[in-house]
C-alpha cells in the first residue's frame, strides 16, 4: 500500500456504455484512467455529452461501470462510499424540508444521533454562511444560498472527497464567484477535512482559478483528451497574465478539433469544436421541416434526402454537421434522423424555436458559450468582436477566423445569445439577460 497511499481514487480503463431508446448500446465512456490524489482539486472540462456526469456518478457509486478498476484508497466503488460526497447543480434540496433537516439528511442516513447531527448541521451551516437560516425553507431562499445548503449537506458528513457536478453554474456570475472562494477559502485553510475535490465544469475560468489539474475531455465515446498542471498560488488573481493565458491555453485545447476525431468519417461525422459550418439558419429549418414531413418520417436516407431537397451534397453536407452539433439531428451510416429534441424543435413556435436553439448553442457549441460566459464577466455586458477574432486568430488563418465569428454572431443572435452592434463592432449581452445577471441575489 505504500505506493500508493496519496490515491484517493483511481480509476483504470473504465468503460460505460447506456441503451438508448432504440436498444442499441451507447459507449459513453471508453477506457479512461483517472486519478485523484490528496491534496488535489482537479477540474472535468469537456463538451455537453462527453461523460463528465457519467464519469462522476461512478465515482460517486450511484452507478456502476461496465468494465476496469474503480477504487478508492485502494478499495472497490460498489455503491455509495461513506468518505464520498456529491454536490448537484441542481441543488436537489428536499423543499419541504427545513435548511437544517436537508444538511442533517446525510448524517441520518449514516445513523448518527439527533444530538450529533444538530451540533454537526449548526456548525457547518456557521461555516459555509448560512447561521441563522436553519429554519428556513428551500424556496425562501436565494439560488446563491440553496447551493450553499447543497453544500453544506456535502460538508456535514465530513467527506474525504468531495464531487461538485456544475455546482456553480446555475447560479449567476458573482454568486457563482462569491461561492467558489469561499469553498477554496475552506479548502486552503483547511477548515474542512477534505482531502480532494473533483469539479466538473463548463466554465474554463472556474477551472483555472480553482483546480491544481485541468482534464479535457473529449466526445465519442467519452476519453481524456488533455492535462494540464497548474502550479500558480490560490487565491489566484483573475486578471493576471498567467491566468489569461492559462484560460486561452485551455480555450484553444477545448475547440481544436483533434486529429484522431478527424479522420476516418465522412465530413458529416466529423465533430467541429470551433469551425461552424457555413449555413444559414432558414436553410436548416428548412431541412429539419423536410425531414420531419411524409415520407421521410424524422428519418431519411441521405441521397433521398438531397434528392428531395434538390441541393447538392455541398450544400447540404454544412447544414447537417450544423445540425448535428446542435443535437437536432443525427447522422449515421448514411441515415440522418431528427433526435427528440429535433421533433419538438419542428413543432415549436417561431418564439420557442429561438428559445431551444440559443439552448443548444450554449451547451454544444463552446465559441458561443465562451463569448455569452465572458460578456457575462464583463460589468457593461459587451465586449469588442476583437477581442475574440485575437483568440480564433491563434489557431485559424484570419480569413476563416472571420468567418466563424461571423456564423457565431449570427447563431448567437437568432437564439438571443447576444447581440451584436454593427456600428461599434461589439458583442453585448441582451437586453433583461444583463440585468438578470446584475440583481440576482
Ligand atoms: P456530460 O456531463 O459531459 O454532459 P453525461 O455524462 O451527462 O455528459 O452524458 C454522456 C452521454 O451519456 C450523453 O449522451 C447522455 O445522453 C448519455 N447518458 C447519460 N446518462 C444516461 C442514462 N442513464 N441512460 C442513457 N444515456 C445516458
Ligand atoms: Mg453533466
Amino acid at each position: 500500500m505504500t505506493r500508493n497511499e496519496n490515491l484517493l481514487i483511481d480509476l483504470a480503463d473504465v468503460q460505460k456504455s447506456f441503451r438508448s431508446s432504440d436498444g442499441a448500446a451507447r459507449t459513453v465512456l471508453g477506457k479512461v484512467d483517472f486519478t485523484l490524489r490528496e491534496g488535489e482539486i482537479v477540474a472535468l472540462l469537456g463538451k455537453s455529452g462527453s461523460g463528465k456526469s457519467t464519469l462522476l456518478r461512478i465515482i460517486a457509486g450511484l452507478i456502476p461501470a461496465d468494465t476496469g478498476r474503480v477504487q478508492y484508497r485502494g478499495h472497490p466503488i460498489f455503491g455509495p462510499a461513506a468518505g464520498i460526497a456529491m454536490v448537484f447543480q441542481s441543488f436537489a434540496l428536499f423543499p419541504w424540508l427545513t435548511v437544517q433537516q436537508n444538511v442533517e439528511l446525510g448524517l441520518e442516513a449514516q445513523g448518527v444521533p439527533k444530538a450529533e447531527r444538530e451540533a454537526r448541521a449548526d456548525a457547518v451551516l456557521e461555516l459555509i454562511g448560512l447561521s441563522g437560516f436553519g429554519g428556513a425553507l428551500p424556496r425562501e431562499l436565494s439560488g446563491g444560498m440553496r447551493q450553499r445548503v447543497g453544500i453544506a449537506r456535502a460538508l456535514v458528513t465530513n467527506p474525504d472527497v468531495l464531487l461538485m457536478d456544475e455546482a456553480f453554474s446555475a447560479l449567476d456570475v458573482l454568486t457563482g464567484e462569491t461561492l467558489r472562494n469561499d469553498m477554496l477559502e475552506l479548502w486552503d485553510d483547511s477548515k474542512i477535512p477534505t482531502k480532494g475535490i473533483l469539479i466538473v465544469s463548463h466554465n474554463i475560468e472556474e477551472a483555472v482559478m480553482m483546480a491544481d489539474r485541468i482534464l479535457i475531455m473529449g466526445s465519442d465515446p467519452g476519453h481524456v483528451r488533455n492535462e494540464i498542471t497548474i502550479d500558480l498560488p490560490r487565491p489566484r488573481d483573475v486578471d493576471s497574465l498567467e491566468v489569461r493565458a492559462l484560460i486561452d491555453e485551455v480555450y484553444a485545447l477545448m475547440t481544436m478539433r483533434p486529429v484522431q476525431e478527424a479522420v476516418g468519417g465522412s465530413p458529416v461525422h466529423a465533430h467541429l469544436g470551433y469551425r461552424l459550418p457555413d449555413t444559414d439558419i432558414s436553410r436548416m429549418e428548412a431541412i429539419l421541416d423536410l425531414l420531419a414531413d411524409t415520407p421521410f418520417e424524422g428519418r431519411a436516407d441521405l441521397p433521398q434526402l438531397a434528392e428531395e431537397a434538390e441541393l447538392s451534397d455541398e450544400e447540404l453536407f454544412p447544414i447537417y454537421e450544423a445540425l448535428g452539433q446542435l443535437a437536432l439531428a443525427q447522422v449515421e451510416k448514411g441515415d440522418i434522423a431528427l433526435t427528440p429534441l429535433g421533433r419538438r424543435y419542428v413543432e415549436a413556435d417561431q418564439v420557442l424555436k429561438q428559445e431551444l436553439f440559443g439552448q443548444q448553442l450554449l451547451a454544444h457549441v463552446p465559441l458561443a458559450a465562451h463569448i455569452r460566459h465572458s460578456l457575462e464577466q464583463e460589468p457593461s455586458g459587451a465586449l469588442p468582436e476583437k477581442r475574440f477574432l485575437d483568440l480564433l486568430e491563434e489557431f485559424l488563418k484570419a480569413d476563416e477566423a472571420e468567418h466563424v465569428l461571423k456564423v457565431a454572431v449570427e447563431w448567437g443572435r437568432y437564439g438571443e445569445v447576444y447581440e451584436y452592434d454593427y456600428h461599434t463592432g461589439r458583442l453585448h449581452l441582451p437586453e433583461g439577460a444583463h440585468d438578470e445577471a446584475e440583481t440576482q441575489d
